[in-house]
């Protein structure tokens, strides 16, 4: 039981039972206004893509350089997915990539589909866990002031904001409720599904290396974010849907943005080098389903030879 983190757990249990009952209690009694939908959905994208574009393509792996103002912008809406400071978001999930698929990984696939979705978030650090991995980061003020005031920015933006926006139309318990609390429970599962799902079920074109899937489902419910196998395998790449055509609003939007002049330095992996790993892990899966090919055909050669000394004997 020590080792619970409680303030985890009982918003990770809280926040899907609020909004389960407290969003259909407010639809039964006909007084969600039809606006708070809309900042409901426009919350989940602003919120999603902090976390996807700044705290995991800009903040944890450095794919491209933001102005100040940009930074701060998804330091305060990133704060409001309510998924942790960036200080602690980035070092848990550098230690993921460096560590994957082992002990040190703190959402581990190999300790079970649920405990990679969100158990481990139930959980208390070990004693003795230090925070060595993100001296870059540490040196953003921005970075300090956000880990520093983060439960505050977090309650603001992420609950009283929505809540004090439908109140212009007359639905502040909306605001809260739907645009606030269910919108939470959203980007969590979202967040938790790349850990879970994109760890589990999926195709692996890029590499086999670990247990990375890229899943055109979970792209569709994470602005991107889920060509999780090209991603362990090209970390350096704004990109994780690297094709035009792959579903990745997060890689539109830092594209925009550098029109914009906020963004710059936008880093893209060669595509040869791309297509090179690709071709690569097609060859050897040739190669080894002729092994077995061969395989199959020399024991059923030594099958029918064994047949014949049979019959001969
Ligand atoms: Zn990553
Ligand atoms: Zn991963």
């Amino acid at each position: 039981m020590k080792q619970i983190n409680w303030t985890n757990t009982i918003f990770l249990i809280a926040t899907p039972i609020i909004a389960l009952t407290g969003v259909p209690y407010l639809i039964w009694t006909g007084r969600l206004h039809g606006a708070t939908w809309i900042l409901a959905l426009g919350m989940s994208m602003i919120t999603g893509l902090s976390i996807t574009a700044g705290y995991h393509r800009l903040f944890t792996h450095r794919s491209y350089e933001a102005r100040w103002l940009l930074r701060l912008f998804f330091l305060i809406f990133g704060a409001a997915s309510f998924e942790n400071s960036a200080k602690h978001w980035c070092s848990d999930h550098r230690e993921h990539h460096l560590h994957v698929d082992q002990e040190p990984d703190p959402y581990n696939i190999n300790k079970g589909f649920l405990w990679a979705h969100m158990g481990w978030v139930f959980f208390k650090k070990p004693s003795g866990h230090v925070i060595n991995n993100i001296p870059d980061l540490m040196k953003d003020p921005l970075i300090r002031f956000q880990d520093r005031y983060y439960y505050p920015i977090a309650l603001l933006a992420g609950f009283a904001l929505p809540a004090g926006i439908a109140s212009l139309w007359g639905d502040p318990w909306g605001g809260l409720l739907l645009a606030g609390v269910a919108r939470t429970v959203f980007n969590h599962h979202a967040t938790f599904l790349i850990n879970s799902f994109c760890h589990f079920i999926g195709r692996q074109p890029y590499s086999d290396q670990d247990t990375s899937k890229d899943s055109w489902l979970m792209a569709f419910l994470t602005f991107g974010e889920g060509f999780h196998n090209f991603h362990h395998a090209f970390q350096a790449d704004y990109r994780n849907g690297f094709r035009f055509f792959h579903w990745d609003p997060t890689k539109w939007m830092i594209w925009i943005l550098a029109k914009a002049r906020l963004a710059k330095n936008l880093r893209r992996i060669p595509k040869e080098k791309i297509l090179l790993a690709k071709l690569r892990l097609k060859e050897k899966r040739e190669q080894a389903s002729r092994g077995v090919k061969n395989l199959i055909e020399g024991i059923a050669f030594n099958g029918d030879k064994t047949v014949f000394f049979n019959h001969h004997s």
